[in-house]
């Protein structure tokens, strides 16, 4: 039986990363980039003032508490350039006017002559004001020919900040893999239906679907099917005609009698990569790829089993096909004792927190059972446990990963 590590070589054998794709910067939330966005203009624009307050010339010395200036006019955000022969008052963002070289902030003066409608004409610093004071300078922030992401960046909210602060609309990413999911089970019921004698919720058809799309993939085709061999014969050829480069089924793929999936896919000339992996929960997990190059992965039906394959396996594929480099996981000291038999890979429901010595520690969860379904949600993290291995001793470091395979992400709600 295949250990993990070479099923996930086996995997990416020959896997390139998806075409480009360019798209709006909004349409670009959740994408990888393909190639690096290089700014073509200066952020911020132009020289401009933190703070509100007066704009002085003071050359290239200090002025001194004390010393006064004229006032003429003044400089408002989104005022054009300008020459000034004297001091102004100035507004934050507003752009510095030509021959002025620092701001004074409006609490750090005193007026001492104003005109009718209030306006200061001359005015005393109460501070010293170097050159340059409270100016943020052209560029200062990425400067035009600058790399602003990189090639391989998701982007979230913070890079579509970036972009819309360089006035970039469009993007070339990395075209989402089309994949499409069929859950197999003739026990399965939905939400909002009765559960008949013998009958159980579909809880791996919502879940996957909201796991392909968090990790970067699209949806193409969704079923939840009987357990037949011709109804899933015909998805999968549906599938691959909708383009789904990748097609998982749910179910199917242990020793049961009606566990039809590799009949199915032999029958469609699929080469059978692998059935089986030294790992748990997951241990009948099939990958397969189809005549037309399409990577088949049968999934257990048990969630945490499922969710195994999807994880460690399906996003191992999705990332090569998104362009990016294989994971690294976390290494993190283990919170208690544990033990685990040898000879397979164990992957655990984890959750990193808080040690007692404030640290970050990673705690393996109670019910690790592969039909139990609530420590996934109370879990943030997974825990892989070597295979060789027998006794972890508290402390040591053990392999963490995110939830998703973008990292970890801790919520101070599951750190504590
Ligand atoms: P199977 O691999 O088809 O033998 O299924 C293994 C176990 O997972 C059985 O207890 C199934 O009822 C359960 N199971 C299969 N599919 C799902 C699903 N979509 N949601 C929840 N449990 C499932
Ligand atoms: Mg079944």
């Amino acid at each position: 039986m295949l250990e993990v590590d070479a099923a996930r070589a086996l995997i990416l054998k020959g896997l390139q990363r998806n075409p480009t794709e360019a798209v709006t910067a909004d349409d670009a939330l959740g994408r990888v980039l393909a190639v690096d966005v290089i700014c073509d203009e200066d952020l911020p624009p132009f020289d401009n003032t933190a703070m509100d307050g007066y704009a002085l010339a003071v050359g290239a010395r200090t002025a001194q508490p004390g010393e006064v200036f004229a006032v003429q006019g003044e400089q408002a955000a989104g005022d054009a350039a300008r020459a000034a022969a004297a001091a102004c008052e100035i507004m934050t963002g507003a752009r510095i006017p030509d021959g002025l070289d620092a701001v004074v902030p409006v609490e750090q003066i005193r007026v001492l002559d104003q005109d009718a409608a209030g306006r200061a004409l001359r005015i005393e610093i109460t501070s010293e004001v170097p050159p340059g004071q409270h100016i943020r300078r052209a560029g200062e922030d990425i400067r035009r020919g600058e790399r602003a992401l990189p090639a391989g960046a998701r982007i979230g909210a913070e890079q579509r900040l970036l972009l819309a602060g360089i006035g970039c609309g469009q993007v070339d990413t990395v075209r989402r893999p089309g994949l499409a999911l069929f859950c197999t089970g003739r026990e399965l019921v939905e939400a909002g239906a009765p559960l008949g004698s013998g009958e159980i919720r579909n809880s791996n058809g919502p879940y996957l679907s909201a796991a392909v799309a968090a990790a970067g993939a699209e949806l193409l085709r969704y079923a939840v099917l009987p357990d037949e061999a011709a109804p899933l014969q015909r998805a999968i050829e549906d599938a691959t005609a909708a383009g789904a480069q990748v097609i998982l089924s749910t179910g199917a793929v242990s020793m049961g009698r009606y566990d039809f999936v590799p009949q199915v896919l032999r029958e469609l000339g699929a080469e059978i990569v692998f059935h089986k992996l030294r790992m748990r929960p997951g241990k009948p997990l099939l990958f397969a790829r189809l005549p037309g190059g399409q990577l088949y992965f049968g999934l257990p039906g048990n969630p945490a089993s499922s969710a195994v394959g999807f994880r460690f396996f399906v996003c191992a594929a999705l990332r090569a096909l998104l362009g990016l480099r294989p994971e690294q996981p976390w290494r993190l000291p283990l919170l208690a004792d544990a033990r685990k038999k040898p000879g397979f890979t164990l992957y655990q429901k984890a959750r990193v927190r808080l040690g007692e010595d404030g640290r970050l520690c990673v705690e393996l969860l109670r019910g690790q059972e592969s039909f139990k379904v609530r420590p996934l949600a109370e879990a943030n993290a997974w825990a892989a446990l070597p295979a060789e291995v027998e006794q972890l001793s508290a402390g040591i470091l053990i392999d963490v990963h995110g939830l998703e395979h973008w990292g970890l992400q801790l919520s101070t709600e599951t750190l504590a």
